[in-house]
């Protein structure tokens, strides 16, 4: 598969699953928009190394992805620098995990604003470009949260559902204009999210951190395995290929077997 010509935007591309998926596309020859909270200074690295190692042109914007006019003055500046936009990653995210009734309401809204209104804004601001070329293809980092629920995840799970939902609405909307879109269901992967997570879960359920990883979660993996960021990697260059002309609407589970439970 080749992405020679594309220009693919991944929020939240500094690390973990963003970052894997930005270098596969990148390896695949496409043009790559790097997106993050950190600072031009702070990612200026990152994006050098990778165009090196890489070889294609690879900007970086600072832009919170819950802020509509960061957005799409990102995704505006962005399109006019690269000449295109023809492949979206929402993969930027935020968890906290606490009991319903002590959820800190900023800790909600948060969630919400970075899981999921993130998509609407960027899915809107790239539609002008993709209905233009006729070409596009959206992909939406959900969760294998966005079909089952956990417990003390109460805004992600939402956040998550809501995602896969807005996937649906948005392939039927765009589905003539050759554009299509899906949402990807990771079980848990090893990331720096899912690290933070450890010392929540052990104090939310009272058990030793060392517990957390067998007992929590890989617990609901029927293959007892972290999902590794280059399997997401190259499912989103599939999702890309020709042969997926015509899926879309979908939300693909990736998840060692979680929700076939
Ligand atoms: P991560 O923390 O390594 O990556 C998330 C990235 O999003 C970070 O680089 C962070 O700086 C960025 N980000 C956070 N808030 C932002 C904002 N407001 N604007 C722009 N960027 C922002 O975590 P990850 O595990 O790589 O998660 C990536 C995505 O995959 C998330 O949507 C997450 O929900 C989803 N996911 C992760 C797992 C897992 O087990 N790690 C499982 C299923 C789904």
């Amino acid at each position: 598969m080749t992405l020679q010509g594309k220009t693919a935007l991944i929020t939240g591309s500094l690390t973990g699953i963003g970052r894997g998926i930005a270098e596969a596309m990148a390896q695949s020859g496409a043009n790559i928009i790097l997106n993050g909270i950190n600072t031009q200074e702070e990612a200026e690295n990152t994006r050098q190394e990778l165009e090196q190692k890489m070889g294609c042109k690879i900007l970086y914007y600072k832009a919170d992805v819950g802020n509509v006019q960061e957005v799409s003055t990102m995704i505006s500046d962005a399109q006019q620098k690269m000449g295109s936009l023809d492949i979206l990653v929402n993969n930027a995210g935020i968890q906290h995990i606490e009991s319903i009734e002590s959820f800190p309401i900023e800790k909600w809204d948060a969630i919400i604003a970075t899981n999921l209104s993130s998509a609407f804004y960027t899915i809107r601001a790239v539609l002008p470009f993709m209905k233009e070329k006729k070409w596009g293809r959206i992909i939406n980092i959900a969760s294998v949260h966005g079909l089952v629920a956990s417990a003390y995840k109460s805004a992600y799970v939402a956040a998550k559902h809501g995602l896969v939902g807005l996937t649906k609405a948005a392939a039927l909307d765009v589905a003539s204009f050759g554009i299509t879109v899906n949402a990807i269901c990771p079980g848990y992967v090893d990331t720096p999210l899912v690290r933070q997570q450890i010392p929540e879960q052990a104090k939310a359920r009272n058990m030793s951190e060392d517990e957390v990883i067998p007992q929590v979660l890989l617990a609901h993996h029927a293959i007892k395995e972290f999902v590794t960021v280059e399997q997401i990697a190259a499912m989103t260059i599939y999702l890309c290929s020709d042969a997926c002309k015509t899926l879309t609407g979908t939300a693909l589970s990736l998840d060692a077997g979680w929700s076939a439970q």
